[in-house]
């Protein structure tokens, strides 16, 4: 048979998630590859998606998402970054923060078009990207002594007449990185310049343990130029719930919601309301997720230092990176089997080589596990 995959998705196989969270099944491994919790989040937005299926929110949700959870959105980034949305025309409510990267790429760019970026990414923006058959231009980020950074020149080299978009993460997956304000100037400034549209992943904005996070939408001129995509699910540990959501300028709301209509046209009904009543709760709400997941981030840092690795700590998010002496994947290949511990190899966020010897433990995990697993990991740090 023909190979019935489309030719510029078949570099892409299974997600390195899906394979290691398996391999974590069956090697009955502790699980720190895949991002995500191993215990609720607030017991009160639990209750209210309970409240809501028994209340009748269990139809199709309205194309652009539930009222409430639109208003919801606008107030929150009114209230954490001063800047605002109207509810009906610039907020939109997506299957997850996934979902919104996806829409908002295959929206704005197409075969001869390019999408500026930094390494590692995420692993699903190289997918949608060539889904929508632009090409990327990537941009390295390298671990230093003043945290992880990028060479300026290289960020202006990577733009060119053909660039559309710059797709942004910050807090930043893998590194853990938080863009700081004079390098979010310059990447406004180069977006400006080239007339290109910032797309930017903030779903760790909450997760920020030194340092601030700094939206690019609330930089001068920026909120217009700029789309804003961010999720529920690791504000309050519900990764599941997928909730995620989008913030632009009208017409390049509209631009997103015509793909996104035809991708999923809704989700997570029930879930909707209850993620409503999460982004209304007070800030004390926000800080226990965060500061239970800076103590997690502490003992495993702390630990695997203790143990020999190389650990570069982490400023926000659930991911700390440690630098082995010798290739990451075949070292994450072995662990499960010979550890029963899983952990993710750096190199499959990267398009270069320069992750190879990286390799990324998540500690969003209960503090017992991570014990359990610094346990596990005694005598295999150098
Ligand atoms: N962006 C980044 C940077 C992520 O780490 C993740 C994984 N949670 C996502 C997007 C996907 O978010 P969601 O689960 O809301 O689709
Ligand atoms: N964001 C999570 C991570 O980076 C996983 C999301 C997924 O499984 N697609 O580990």
């Amino acid at each position: 048979m023909n190979q019935p995959l489309v030719e510029p998705m078949r570099a892409f196989g299974t997600t390195i998630f899906a394979e290691m969270s398996a391999l974590a099944l069956t090697t009955a491994s502790i699980n720190l590859g895949q991002g995500f919790p191993d215990s609720d989040g607030p017991p009160e937005i639990l209750d209210a998606a309970v409240e809501a299926i028994r209340s009748g929110f269990n139809q199709y949700p309205p194309g652009s998402g539930q009222p409430t959870l639109r208003h919801a959105i606008a107030g929150h980034q009114n209230r954490f970054y001063g800047v605002q949305y109207d509810a009906d025309t610039e907020v939109l409510v997506t299957a997850g923060a996934t979902e919104a990267i996806a829409s908002a790429l295959l929206a704005l760019t197409g075969p001869g078009d390019e999408v500026v970026m930094f390494e590692p990414y995420y692993d699903s923006y190289a997918a949608c990207v060539a889904l929508s058959g632009a090409q990327r231009k990537v941009v390295t980020l390298r671990p230093t002594e003043a945290g992880w950074r990028y060479d300026p020149e290289q960020l202006e080299r990577a733009f060119t007449g053909r660039t559309r978009v710059v797709l942004l993460n910050t807090p930043h997956n893998p590194t853990g990185k938080v863009f700081d304000r004079s390098e979010l100037e310059q990447i406004a400034q180069l977006a400006r310049r080239h007339d290109a549209v910032v797309v930017t992943d903030e779903v760790y904005e909450h997760l920020v343990f030194d340092g601030m996070h700094v939206p690019m939408s609330t930089l001068p001129g920026m909120r217009d130029r700029t789309i804003t995509i961010s999720s529920a699910g690791k504000t309050f540990s519900v990764t599941g719930w997928k909730i995620g959501w989008v913030c632009a300028a009208a017409p390049y709301l509209n631009a997103v919601r015509t793909v996104k209509q035809f991708l999923t046209y809704v989700n997570g009904g029930p879930f909707q309301p209850a993620v409503a009543f999460g982004l209304g709760l007070p800030d004390e709400v926000y800080a226990e997720v965060r500061e239970g997941l800076r103590a997690q981030r502490d003992l495993l840092c702390g630990g695997l230092q203790r143990l020999g690795f190389d650990v570069i700590t982490p400023q926000a998010t659930y991911f700390a990176t440690v630098r082995l002496d010798a290739g990451g994947l075949e070292f994450c290949q072995k662990l499960p089997r010979e550890r029963r511990v899983v952990a993710i190899p750096s190199s499959v966020f990267y398009d270069s080589h320069e992750g190879d010897r990286l390799v990324r433990f998540a500690f969003c995990k209960r503090p017992d596990v991570l014990v359990e697993a610094l346990g596990r990991l005694e005598g295999v740090g150098r």
